[in-house]
């Protein structure tokens, strides 16, 4: 990918209609699902990790580790244009938000103290990704 990706732009109602409760709160309402709850915080498989509101990869198993924080992390993303980052100042913190570059979903945070090469933690929503498993 040598171009940023193509916007997707849907409407609220379009988006309810696309995507389960619980992907809707995380991507489209920045909200959080509680640690050590989502589906593919303990996927081990090999394969990619999409976006559950538009389909982009973000994400390939390479990348994944255990960081025991509770949320699928990795150290980075597929395609760096894949991902978008935002200053976030809520809840009393400084933090980096992670975002779909197509649809502009919400994914998670990037923390600064993840495994070396990167030093990065992508810290990533289970409910905001569809992950699939590379044929054998
Ligand atoms: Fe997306």
């Amino acid at each position: 990918m040598n171009e940023k990706p193509e916007k997707i732009v849907r409407s609220e109602t379009e988006w309810r209609t696309l995507l389960t409760q619980e992907q809707y709160q995380v991507l489209r309402e920045k909200g959080t699902e509680r640690p050590f709850t989502g589906a593919l915080t303990q996927n081990h498989e090999t394969g990619n990790y999409h976006c559950a509101g538009c389909g982009a990869l973000l994400f390939m198993s390479g990348a994944k580790f255990d960081s025991g924080c509770g949320w699928p992390s990795f150290m980075l993303p597929a395609d760096s244009k894949a991902v978008e980052e935002h200053e976030d100042k809520t809840f009393g913190m400084r933090r980096v938000e992670v975002t779909c570059a197509r649809c502009g979903g919400h994914l998670g945070h990037v923390f600064p103290d993840g495994p070396q090469p990167t030093g990065l933690r992508y810290c990533i929503n289970s409910a905001s990704l569809t992950f699939t498993r590379k044929k054998p």
